[in-house]
């Protein structure tokens, strides 16, 4: 199955990809994580991604979309696969299906987080990610770790984004309605959107969309 999941920052993209990824056995593809790993590692992608995310900016789509592809063509990606954070604009929308085509690969569903505006800025506010692998987030009250400050997954240290701050996410927040939105009415005319309601618990949201899927 290959999915593309939407939604503001702080819509719960990447915790429901973790529960939807395992539930269908195949792999999220996380263009933020992506980023986040080559930053840490001190790659040159990361070098060149750095200061766009630290201002709340969309990387270039010329690193963007040949990252997103290489991922793709992984072959743990040959049966499927879920993306979070990608395509984030019409025109990474466009190679995204320039890239199935050519692939004879189609989408099965586009999957769009619907969470009202003052509850995302709470979620963003609240998350604390994982040094080692930024795919693990908790939030301060939403999903306490068992130890206050380490992951439960892997035991590394909880932290809070650079661009979750207050600012930042403003700036996040306005790049996603501009560049972002018009990608659903993009994935409505091809008529594959279906919404999903994403306030309420984590659980409940995965089973929505579940649902959504059948
Ligand atoms: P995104 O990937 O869309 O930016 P995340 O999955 O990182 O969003 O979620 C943002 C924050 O909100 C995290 O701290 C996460 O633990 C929390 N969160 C996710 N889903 C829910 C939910 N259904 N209810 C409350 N908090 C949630
Ligand atoms: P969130 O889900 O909270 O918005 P992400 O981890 O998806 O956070 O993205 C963090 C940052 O990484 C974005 O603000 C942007 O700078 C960069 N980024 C991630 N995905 C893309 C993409 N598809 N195109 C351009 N920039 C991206
Ligand atoms: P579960 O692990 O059972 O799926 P969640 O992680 O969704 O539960 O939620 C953890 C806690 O946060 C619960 O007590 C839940 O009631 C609360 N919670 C979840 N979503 C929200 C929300 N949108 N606003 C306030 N509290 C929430």
């Amino acid at each position: 199955m290959r999915i593309v999941l939407v939604g503001p920052p702080g819509a719960g993209k990447g915790t429901q990809a973790t529960y939807l990824a395992k539930n269908l056995s195949i792999p999220h593809i996380s263009t933020g994580d992506l980023f986040r790993a080559n930053i840490s590692q001190g790659t040159p992608l990361g070098k060149q991604a750095q200061e766009y995310m630290r201002a709340g900016q969309l990387v270039p789509d010329e690193v963007t979309v040949g990252m997103a592809e290489d991922r793709m063509s992984q072959p743990d990606a040959a049966n499927g696969f879920l993306l979070d954070g990608f395509p984030r604009n019409v025109a990474q929308a466009q190679a995204l299906d320039a890239y199935l085509r050519e692939n004879e690969l189609t989408l099965d569903a586009v999957l769009d987080l619907e969470v009202p505006e003052d509850e995302v800025v709470k979620r963003i506010a609240g998350r604390r990610t994982c040094r080692n692998d930024s795919a693990h987030t908790f939030h301060v009250e939403y999903k306490k770790p068992e130890t206050e400050g380490v992951c439960d997954v892997c035991g590394g240290e909880l932290y809070q984004r650079e661009d979750d701050s207050e600012e930042t996410v403003r700036k996040r927040l306005e790049v996603y309605h501009r560049e972002t939105e018009p990608i659903i009415d993009y994935y409505k005319a091809k008529g594959q959107v279906v919404t999903i309601p994403a306030l309420g618990k984590v659980s409940e949201v995965t089973q929505r969309a579940m649902g959504a899927l059948a």
